[in-house]
């Protein structure tokens, strides 16, 4: 019988950054979760202590939570199954492993990593084979199987190294019964005997996770694509304890392909091509690389999550923008699809542009403030507001908002040669300080006033208005971009926009 309280994980191991394709894993299974007022559990899996990364699980921990995804139960939470980080659980692997020793559905194996290169290389020179340990070669080999009894026993007393493995057994089907892709069916003679404990006194993956679904009582295992070809050994683990009718239902989720090409997206692409894989930036300890992030780069977390919830996930609908109450309601494992889904950087910038423009203009205002501070600006959260509120539209990643405005804080620092030659005639400087007297005149300045101020000048001087517009904005602006002259002006203010031509014609007489 299954029980009906979901309980799902997400185990990844920290032999380095989470990939994006982890994070989406990770979602998946919260939103899976949360749809059915389940469990989601975090398990650190770090039993390979040669792939061991300092600072990976920080680094796992820091990313789900800038995306919003909680646990009920992890390694820092703590919880009724405790421990989580699986480092700390040898002893309750060595008392199952020992279980499937004596049932006879695992056996020590005493080769020497020489010997068995050795067959690997044999294997190659002589049937241009590649070397596996299975029913077929482990008769041949050293272990508990071939060995008489008392040999054994000397060679486990005697300090020998050994590994233990799966007895795979001889022609049985295997059927994995997956959410996403219906049966999956497999010929125990196309599975290998896997080392199941090493030589260091841990388990391996396969046997560790199996153990751990089993004791946390996890429903649903829901996991990258990658995992499916370990599924049918992880099954047959589940038939030796004899948890078959316990054993969780399967989800392997399809791979993210790279934007060009069919290849999985993978950690050396996002820099190659220009976009983030990882969630948050990455210091590489061992080789002081580093990897950016979404965060950094500038991206929203509910940008993040709504990219990767479309990524092998589809509502069925038109819709594309979702809150996370909204994913939670609408997701299904049956929406999932079997196919890998190519990422697209471009719909990624789409997704997070919209999310900037649902940001009121204090939060993305509360955004900018990093910036101002680092340029020693301290703006009114007025003046902040109105800025905000002109740049927006054109505002894709948070880190594009001072790109967008620094103008409004900061007279520019030097003029934009290309549209300096392009603009600026030998009577630019003088209508321009014509029309100076005439803004110094104005008593009520702002866009309106300008606006008239403008046409009437343009109209008695027959000065075209981009003859007068174009210098303007090279003089507050430094270069030909901003948003619309009256505009940016009305902000200004009627002080800064006269300094600015004041400093403008100055700089520019005496240097061009
Ligand atoms: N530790 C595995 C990983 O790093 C977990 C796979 C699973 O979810 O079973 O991805």
């Amino acid at each position: 019988m299954k029980p009906d309280h979901v309980r799902v994980r997400f185990a990844p191991s920290p032999t380095g950054p989470l990939h994006i394709g982890g994070v989406r894993t990770a979602l998946y299974n919260f939103l899976f979760a949360r749809k059915h007022e389940g469990t989601m559990i975090l398990r650190i899996e770090d039993t390979d202590q040669n792939r061991f990364v300092p600072g990976a699980e920080q680094y796992i921990c820091e990313s789900l939570d800038w995306c919003g995804l909680e646990f009920d139960e992890s390694p820092e939470l703590g919880g009724p199954y405790a421990p989580y980080r699986q480092s700390e659980r040898s002893a309750i692997y060595r008392e199952f492993i020992g279980r499937l020793i004596e049932a006879g559905h695992a056996y020590y194996a005493f080769d020497t990593e020489a010997e068995l290169e050795e067959m690997r290389r044999l294997a190659k020179v002589e049937g241009n084979r590649v070397f596996q340990y299975d029913q077929q070669t482990r008769k041949l080999l050293k272990n508990s199987i071939v060995l008489p009894s008392h040999e054994v026993k000397e060679l486990l007393t005697s300090c020998a190294s050994y590994v233990v493995r799966i007895k795979i057994p001889e022609n049985q089907q295997v059927v994995v019964h997956d959410l996403i892709r219906g049966e999956v069916v497999v010929n125990t003679a196309n599975l290998d005997d896997k080392v199941l404990f090493k030589s260091d006194g841990l388990p391996t993956y396969h046997l560790a996770n199996v153990v751990d679904d089993y004791l946390m009582k996890i429903t649903h295992v829901i996991r990258g694509e990658e995992w499916l070809p370990s599924a049918p050994l992880h099954v047959l683990l589940y038939r030796f304890f004899g948890w078959e009718d316990i054993m969780p239902q399967f989800a392997h989720l399809p791979l993210i392909l790279k934007p060009d090409g069919n290849g999985k997206l993978s950690k050396r692409d996002g820099d190659r091509l220009g976009f983030p894989v990882f969630p948050i930036e990455w210091k590489d300890p061992n080789t002081g690389e580093t990897y950016s992030g979404y965060r950094e780069t500038g991206y929203l977390p509910e940008a993040v999550v709504n990219i990767l919830a479309h990524l092998g996930w589809n509502p069925g609908t038109e819709k594309e923008l979702f809150s996370l109450e909204e994913l939670i309601e609408e997701f299904s494992i049956e929406r999932v699809g079997k196919h890998g889904s190519k990422f697209d950087p471009e719909k990624a910038k789409w997704f997070n542009h919209q999310y900037m423009q649902r940001k009121s203009d204090e939060e993305l205002g509360l955004m900018l403030k990093p910036y101002l501070e680092s340029h020693f600006v301290f703006p009114t959260k007025d003046y902040i507001g109105k800025v905000i509120h002109l740049v927006k539209d054109r505002v894709v990643l948070s880190s594009d908002l001072w790109e967008a405005s620094w103008f409004f804080f900061m007279c520019p620092q030097q003029y934009d040669d290309e549209v300096y030659k392009k603009i600026w005639q030998s009577g630019t400087s003088g209508y321009i300080s014509d029309f100076l007297h005439e803004v110094e005149k104005l008593e009520d300045f702002n866009k309106d006033t300008l606006h008239t101020l403008v046409q009437e000048f343009t109209a008695t001087t027959g000065i075209k208005m981009g003859q007068l517009m174009s210098p303007l904005r090279l003089l507050m602006v430094g270069t030909n971009q901003g948003p619309g002259m009256m505009d940016l002006a009305d902000v200004l203010g009627k002080n800064e926009f006269v300094s600015r031509i004041n400093v403008g014609l100055e700089i520019i007489n005496r240097t061009r």
